[in-house]
């Protein structure tokens, strides 16, 4: 504990006064407060919110980087080892800001790294669309983040960046070390704010394209604005909502099993794209199942995410903690609910909870934190299940849980998904030989961090879909 405390104490009392970097001038709107989920009385730091007049500044100084394709790959390779030598404060940002743990931290700023390196290596020379703006989620506010800027910066394009407005300080933190490494400002400029910064800048028929990871209401939002104001054929890049199954049947190992569904919906506070939200298990394993995944919940800490030793820290604000909280409710009332674990005082915490459903279609929408849901199947009705996973019309992630070989090839044929896992937890991506993206109303591809992206940040005609 005193080596976690030490390791922290150089940045409790770092107060970041971010302001946003449009064409290398200081804003000076009223600054917001960032808050920390998991402390009440912290403040991270400020952030002024880019105004109209701002938004004009940006769209009128953008300008594509001209750069040859080896002179942008350096600067961005260089930009991979900034953020390495500068982890500390990286991590302590991420902590304070995002509610992350250290070792959430630790995979975050890696993969943000990777996304970099690999898009600098593929950099094509020049074809850009013009401008690109690129708006970013809160759940992995350096990673997602940094993906769709480096791939839009690979391909030469000038970039308007929108961080969400929970994590305004690790994107100011992040473009400073860009600018730092020698990507010029009029190429790369951030625009703090809620969603009418996002609106505005996917709306002016100056921008040639956009970028978006969030929720697919948002991508919709985004799509017909873009379809009034941009030019034909703008493309739209978007990663978005999933709701994430998983099958276990009778011959799966229980162990494994529990393990990887406790990792998969738990993790990160539930709080990752990939999550799983509802579990499939077989209906001769039930009773004796449910009651080894209770006893793993249990065995779960809730609490400061800086401390190694807890599993499940907060969710990123109160008002997902409310929504989330509702969502509960409804299911105690209606006798649902099956376990719930104890929830810290101070800070936006939900404990990991389980909930009963007949099935995903039970789900009106993606609840966004630790909630799992859980059915079970008749062993002749797997192919029921399928196709109420595929009636979701999302396509993200999809784990399965057996030892019958004939058994992963049909089911892994048949549900739609971007990203399949047999018989290990629902998390993860590998940039370059893994890439990450969903299908339907989950994304319209292609993957980030896969061989088809960067072409998608060009004036090349590129495919729509898939891989
Ligand atoms: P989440 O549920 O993850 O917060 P959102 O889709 O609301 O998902 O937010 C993702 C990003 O989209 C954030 O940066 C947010 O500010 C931005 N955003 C919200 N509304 C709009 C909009 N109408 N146009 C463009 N961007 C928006």
């Amino acid at each position: 504990l005193d080596a976690i405390e030490a390791a922290r104490s150089p940045f409790a009392s770092h107060q970041w006064k971010a302001a946003p970097l449009i064409a290398g001038k200081a804003n000076p709107n009223t600054p917001e407060r960032v808050e920390n989920p998991a402390d009440p009385a912290d403040t991270p730091g400020t952030v002024a919110w880019a105004s109209k007049a701002d938004i004009e500044t940006a769209l009128a100084a953008a300008a594509p980087w001209t750069a040859r394709a080896s002179e942008r790959a350096t600067i961005l390779n260089r930009v991979a080892d900034l953020y390495e030598e500068n982890h500390g404060e990286i991590f302590a940002i991420l902590h304070r800001e995002a509610g992350k743990s250290i070792p959430d931290a630790v995979a975050e700023l890696r993969e943000a790294a990777d996304f970099l390196r690999y898009y600098a290596a593929n950099a094509p020379e020049a074809d850009p669309v013009g401008i690109f703006t690129c708006i970013s989620p809160w759940n992995f506010p350096l990673a997602i983040f940094t993906g769709q800027i480096a791939a839009a910066l690979a391909a030469g394009n000038a970039v308007l960046s929108k961080p969400a407005e929970q994590t305004p300080l690790i994107a100011h933190f992040a473009i400073t070390l860009m600018h730092r490494a020698g990507v010029p400002q009029t190429a790369l400029q951030l625009l703090p704010g809620a969603g009418d910064v996002g609106a505005a800048l996917t709306s002016d028929a100056r921008v040639g394209g956009v970028a978006f990871t969030g929720s697919t209401d948002t991508a919709l939002k985004i799509r017909s604005a873009m379809v009034k104001n941009l030019a034909p054929g703008a493309p739209l890049i978007a990663e978005t909502g999933g709701m994430n199954a998983m099958i276990v049947d009778s011959t799966a190992l229980p162990e494994q099993a529990v393990q990887a569904i406790v990792e998969s919906a738990f993790q990160s506070a539930g709080q990752r794209c990939s999550a799983l939200r509802c579990l499939y298990v077989q209906e001769d394993i039930a009773p004796h199942f449910t009651e080894m995944l209770t006893g793993a919940m249990d065995a779960l800490s809730v609490g400061n995410p800086w401390l190694l030793s807890t599993d499940c820290g907060p969710v990123i604000d109160e008002e997902a903690r409310v929504g989330i909280a509702a969502h509960i409710q409804t299911a105690r009332a209606e006798g649902r609910l099956l376990h719930e674990l104890k929830t810290p005082n101070a800070g936006t915490y939900i404990a990991p909870t389980l909930i009963r459903v007949n099935g995903i279609g039970d789900l009106e929408r993606e609840i966004f934190g630790p909630v799992l849901h859980i059915a079970s199947f008749k062993s002749g009705d797997l192919d029921r299940v399928i196709h109420a996973i595929n009636a979701t019309g999302y396509g993200l992630t999809f784990g399965l849980m057996t030892r019958i070989d004939d058994r992963v090839q049909h089911v892994t044929e048949a549900v739609h998904a971007g990203n399949i896992y047999v018989n290990r937890n629902q998390i993860g991506a590998i940039v370059g030989s893994q890439p990450f993206g969903g299908e339907g109303m989950s994304g319209t591809g292609p993957k980030a961090g896969g061989p088809h992206y960067l072409i998608r940040f060009t004036a090349r005609t590129a495919p729509r879909k898939g891989e």
